[in-house]
């Protein structure tokens, strides 16, 4: 059995238990044994479960699966290099939040909880509404009523209850946090789980490079699910032997809403709250990252940086993806734009982009 073991104080509990921070208030971190069985994980169906041994869920009855997982590694050139993506807008919801929803959820069945709430920008929202339908558990989803209406009406008809927030993406979340104290909160940022879902795109990525890692990542942040999701995952293959080192971590912001570039930049610890302005990356304009100290940390610690592309950047990235085919939102257009500026350096290294949403989730003609 694994313990929850909280960031501030460094009390433990089991994780049986129903909570999702610590009674001081601190983050809590997944401790467990885990291990990676490569001849039985090879034999397995696509799916991300196929690392079941270095999954936080006790029981195979539990888990909430759409069959997800495994999203393509293709090759595609910019200026002339190869670089490869990883096409995790091709999930179930339209997003690679499926993964940390899937194992949250599966966690949600396993602990018996039956209401569950969540905020949102839309995407998380989304992966959550859909899994928490497929598990049976009633869902109510906070939201900026700015959300693009095609995530809206996703969450609406996965029969999840909308609370369109007509105020900022704080408040929302706020809004959550109080509704929290009667059920239990989901969210992809508080809940520890979800990371242990995300962390599995670093699995895929190792197993589709012959269970070796990329030299560099470039990842969208705005909460930093999938970049630490990332990062977790890439420790523990680590930790147990299969690749050298850690990737690089490329992190990219839109500059309309950058604080952990600007935290970045000042050489701070900590990251002071931005105020915001109106992005096409609606998926990363998070002024107030409540892991902001975790994520300036890991980025370091690979020896990455962060880049902040601005609204010219991100359009004219968002058109040469559709003109190559790749069909992505704006959000997910960003991290190209990051890719391009990264690229401009003229590196030797394997590198892999991260393609995180859909482009159906925004649908504009350009
Ligand atoms: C959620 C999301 C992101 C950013 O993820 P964080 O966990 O907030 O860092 C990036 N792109 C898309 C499409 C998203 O939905
Ligand atoms: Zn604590």
């Amino acid at each position: 059995m694994g313990t929850l073991r909280c960031e501030m104080c460094d009390a433990s509990y089991s994780w049986d238990k129903n909570i999702w921070r610590c009674s001081c208030g601190g983050l809590l971190r997944i401790k467990m044994e885990i291990a990676f069985p490569i001849k039985k994980i090879e034999k397995r169906i696509s799916t991300l479960w196929r690392y079941r041994e270095a999954l936080p869920i006790e029981n195979d009855e539990n888990i909430v699966s759409f069959g997800e997982g495994m999203t393509p590694l293709i090759e595609e050139q910019f200026n002339g290099t190869t670089v490869l993506l990883k096409e995790d807008h091709l999930f179930p919801t339209g997003s690679f939040k499926d993964r940390g929803a899937s194992v949250l959820m599966s966690k949600v069945k396993e602990l018996g909880v039956t209401d569950i709430v969540e905020d949102s920008s839309g995407n998380a929202g989304a992966a959550v509404a859909a899994y928490a339908a497929r598990a049976g558990v009633s869902c109510d989803i906070y939201i900026p009523a700015t959300t693009s209406s095609a995530k809206l009406a996703q969450i609406q008809c996965y029969g999840a209850t909308l609370h369109e927030n007509p105020g900022s993406r704080e408040d929302a979340a706020n809004a959550a946090l109080s509704a929290a104290e009667e059920a239990y909160y989901a969210s992809h940022y508080w809940n520890p789980f979800f990371f242990h879902g995300t962390k599995t795109c670093a699995f895929e990525l190792c197993e589709q490079l012959e269970w070796t890692a990329p030299d560099t990542i470039v990842v969208p942040v705005g909460h930093g699910t999938l970049l630490l999701g990332m990062y977790i995952g890439f420790s523990e293959l680590l930790d147990a032997g299969i690749i050298e080192r850690q990737p690089k971590i490329i992190a990219i912001q839109s500059k309309n809403c950058s604080p952990l570039y600007n935290a970045y930049k000042g050489e701070l610890t900590r990251v002071p709250k931005v105020k915001k302005k109106k992005t096409l990356a609606e998926g990363i304009a998070i002024a107030e990252p409540l892991r902001g100290t975790q994520i300036l940390n890991a980025v370091k610690d690979t020896h990455g940086e962060f880049i902040a592309v601005n609204e010219r950047e991100i359009e004219d990235a968002q058109k040469e993806m559709c003109m190559k085919g790749h069909y992505i939102e704006p959000t997910a257009a960003a991290t190209i734009a990051g890719l391009k500026r990264y690229m401009e350096r003229d590196t030797a290294e394997r590198v892999v982009a991260v393609l995180t949403g859909h482009g159906l989730k925004w649908s504009k003609s350009l």
